[in-house]
């Protein structure tokens, strides 16, 4: 076998496992592999994940936090103004050195899928063809998917529906809308019926933002829900925020909750931006600005965390870490139960590969592409926890990233000792 991880303590099976990997698929996975690899690493019992899936970011704005200024009030009302100066100097080379830069940071934290939202209410199509070579540039390593995003609404700017149609034939991969954000509430229905419509006729993904917004009145997603149902688009949508279902009446969630699931709608959250972002119209209390993540898992509804933004005018910090986002998570949406903490990492993988298309191809099992994160923990609390970092990252059954642990010494009474974070 070319490659033999042993010792792995893999995500979802018990005790101690052995990965053996040949031709760039998994070969063999079992306790004990008698045989010998033409290379073998033990793992030391560290925890062992199918890679990360970063289902919500916006790679066109990265790195750009500072740029022309930083945001003094941290407001989406001023992100949207900075971001509106920064964009007028975009260019092809700037997009790409970012976006480059940024995939590199998400692989290294173990991410080889990413759902990018591409504002297109730009005739000239800057960021998203800037984007579309960065995709061909990380062709076999990181898969990349765009979204047609219209930033600034489908009837609310200029064209903009015919923008997202010209965007899908520019090569942009998944139908985007924005419906909260359109001038008026009908407005913001034929958003959703245009997308769902396009979607459906080029047989391609759907992905919203929707009801990102504290007003209870905000109410797309029920439209989306119906739109999918009449035309028998199951699994293929996805409604990403959904912050404004924290708001509404219990009556009235519980009601969407159940048409969400008919549907077979995908939801994302997105910890990192919206605790920061919602809220920001209450004195006191103010609302946490996330949608309803536990009652809908517990529903069987499929829901991802994502990370939004890295380093961007409206969250200054980022690492392009899902699992950084679950650790906010596990406060802002108190999933601290033993299995609520355990779920979080179906939401940074499996629940993510679904939305993003991955099929049965995916995960860490017999015949499978052999891919895989190793982290520096021997848990998924631990994980969770440190937020470890990837120790490997292994795609088709190659070693892409190799990271050394960080050594510290402490010294007590001029005694060395090594200090780990690990009980
Ligand atoms: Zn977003």
């Amino acid at each position: 076998m070319d490659l033999i991880l042993r010792n792995a303590n893999v995500w979802k099976y018990k005790g101690l496992t052995d990965i053996g990997i040949e031709n760039g698929k998994f070969k063999k996975i079992k306790k004990e592999i008698s045989e010998k690899g033409e290379e073998e690493i033990d793992l030391k019992g560290k925890l062992v994940t199918p890679p990360l899936v970063e289902i919500h970011v916006h790679m066109d704005a990265v790195l750009t936090v500072g740029e022309p200024r930083f945001n003094m009030t941290g407001t989406l009302l001023e992100g949207i103004e900075i971001w509106s100066e920064r964009k007028k100097k975009l260019t092809r080379e700037d997009v790409k050195e970012r976006v480059i830069e940024a995939v590199k940071w998400q692989l290294a934290n173990g991410v080889t899928r990413i759902r990018t939202h591409v504002d297109v209410c730009d005739p000239s199509f800057t960021a998203l063809k800037a984007i579309l070579e960065v995709k061909k540039e990380f062709d076999g390593l990181v898969e990349i998917q765009t979204v047609a995003f219209p930033q600034e609404g489908i009837y609310s700017y200029p064209d903009g529906d015919e923008l997202v149609r010209k965007a899908m034939e520019e090569g942009a991969d998944v139908v985007g809308g924005i419906p909260h954000y359109e001038w008026t509430r009908e407005d913001g229905v034929r958003d959703v019926i245009f997308a769902v419509e396009l979607g459906k006729e080029l047989n391609k993904l759907i992905d919203l933002h929707i009801d990102e917004t504290d007003d209870e009145h905000s109410r797309f997603v029920e439209v989306l829900a119906a739109e999918t149902i009449k035309n028998k688009y199951f699994g293929k949508v996805t409604a990403s925020h959904t912050t404004a279902m924290h708001s509404y009446n219990n009556a009235y969630a519980f009601k969407l909750l159940g048409w969400i699931k008919r549907a077979r709608l995908n939801m994302v959250t997105n910890p990192l931006d919206n605790s920061i972002l919602q809220g920001r119209f209450d004195t006191y209390p103010k609302r946490r600005g996330h949608t309803r993540v536990k009652e809908m898992d517990s529903m069987g509804i499929n829901v991802c965390i994502a990370d939004d933004s890295i380093m961007d005018p409206w969250y200054p910090l980022g690492v392009g870490d899902p699992l950084q986002a679950a650790f906010v998570f596990v406060h802002y949406g108190q999933m601290s139960g033993y299995n609520e903490m355990m779920s979080l990492f179906d939401m940074i993988t499996e629940n993510p590969a679904k939305t993003f298309g991955c099929g049965d191809k995916y995960g860490i099992k017999e015949g499978n592409p052999a891919d895989l994160v190793v982290y520096n923990a021997p848990t998924e609390i631990d994980a969770l926890r440190t937020v470890a970092p990837r120790l490997y990252v292994v795609k088709d059954g190659k070693i892409v990233v190799e990271s050394k642990p960080t050594e510290r010494t402490i010294y007590i009474d001029g005694k060395k000792e090594s200090v780990e974070f690990i009980k």
